[in-house]
């Protein structure tokens, strides 16, 4: 290894020091399947740190339309999509995606990560710009650094902001917005409404990144834009199966035109090989759940307002989440890796969010709940985070009774 490769190896000491303190709470080795109780060494633990949101990964039609198409199809495509990789049911769930958010049409890539890459990097060149909310998901941020364009970031949710940045720009200039519609780690909303109107004044194009909304909110769980009423004014929606749709792979949806320039320019589609037989049949199975068990969805929210009823009433700070995402504010780096190793040999696993991810100042539990979670285990989590609080000293928790 080159001396300066090697330098930063052993110079990046940011796992070592929570190791030694016996903190390090990533890359936890789960022996069961994801649900609201996984097996974490021979142990039973409660999950409230999955995105599985509608509790779809064990679903047995899911299971067996996953094998069914093992059978038919054989576990892999070995190939990308453009080339050997297309199969009938790509296409059929390309067509089933693209009527559930509303769209002409939609093409699959093999993760929602490459779905930003690819699109973002193809859709703007140089003299273009690209306009992000600071929170966007890290895969927005990655495909700004492959693109040519110039990108310009408001402050989160700061409409204010955004119409400032962007009336600095040349009129005639391509804009895309790009936003998450749920932001991944404190769980808000996107104020959809006012950046249409936003950048219907000022010539600009919308991209919605749905990967927390689909399966949560807007009509049958289809995502922001239905939930606002607002899909013909959104250019672009992108969307992710590693989350209620219990699978991997994603997809962008938006006029067939614009999609059929997707399938022929983003480097991340074209590339890489397609999504397996597998993954592509369980999304058309979760799909097909979602519509004939609306009441999945209902049962996530009774499940999401309870958790948020119970945390504000044992004084917990929560932040301002439209979602099943409930960031639990310790506002302290080292305390929220306490308090996760405490949860962790309690029983209960969550998901310390530390800076760089948001800043110091922010840290947080991510707390997610799925529709299968039941009002016990919901109980027995924040009883067990309130005695965490109280064990590792941190002074956000007001009622202490
Ligand atoms: N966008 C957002 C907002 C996400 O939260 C994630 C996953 N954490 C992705 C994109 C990437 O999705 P995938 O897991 O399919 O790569």
């Amino acid at each position: 290894m080159h001396r300066k490769l090697q330098e930063r190896i052993s110079q990046f000491k940011g796992a070592s020091v929570i190791k030694e303190k016996g903190l390090y709470p990533y890359f936890r080795t789960i022996e069961s399947g994801q649900d609201t109780e996984v097996v974490i060494n021979g142990e039973r633990v409660l999950m409230f740190g999955s995105n599985s949101y509608l509790g779809l990964t064990n679903h047995p039609k899911i299971k067996e339309a996953a094998k069914a198409a093992i059978d038919k199809y054989g576990s892999g495509c070995a190939g990308s999509r453009f080339l050997n990789g297309t199969l009938d049911i790509h296409i059929e769930l390309e067509r089933k995606l693209a009527a559930y958010v509303g769209k002409e049409s939609a093409v699959l890539f093999s993760t929602g990560f490459q779905v930003n890459l690819g699109v973002i990097s193809c859709l703007l060149d140089r003299n273009d710009f690209l306009i992000l909310d600071e929170s966007d998901h890290a895969s927005i941020i990655d495909g700004s650094r492959l693109s040519f364009s110039r990108t310009i970031k408001y402050k989160h949710n700061d409409m204010d902001d955004l119409r400032k940045k962007l009336s600095r720009l040349p009129e005639d200039a391509a804009k895309l917005i790009v936003t998450d519609g749920i932001f991944s780690m404190e769980g808000d909303l996107v104020n959809l409404p006012h950046i249409v109107k936003i950048a219907d004044e000022y010539g600009a194009n919308i991209m919605l990144d749905d990967a927390h909304s689909l399966g949560v909110i807007g009509f049958n769980g289809s995502g922001t834009a239905s939930h606002f009423g607002l899909t013909d004014k959104v250019d672009l929606i992108a969307g992710t199966f590693s989350k209620s749709l219990a699978s991997l792979g994603g997809f962008i949806a938006g006029t067939a035109e614009t999609i059929e320039y997707v399938k022929h320019r983003a480097r991340s589609l074209i590339f890489s090989a397609s999504m397996p037989p597998s993954a592509v049949a369980s999304v058309i199975a979760a799909l097909n759940i979602i519509e004939s068990e609306p009441e999945r969805i209902d049962r996530l929210w009774k499940n999401t307002n309870y958790a948020k009823k119970l945390f504000l009433a044992a004084g917990f700070e929560i932040g301002p989440t439209d979602s099943p995402i409930i960031p639990v504010y310790i506002r302290d780096n080292d305390k929220t890796f306490h308090v996760t190793n405490i949860l962790s040999k309690k029983g209960i696993f969550v998901n310390p969010i530390v800076s760089p991810a948001v800043n110091p100042e922010s840290s947080l539990l991510r707390f997610s709940l799925m529709a299968t979670h039941t009002y016990p285990e919901i109980e027995e989590a924040i009883e067990k985070i309130k005695a965490a609080f109280i064990e590792a000293r941190v002074n956000i928790l007001v009622n202490t009774d």
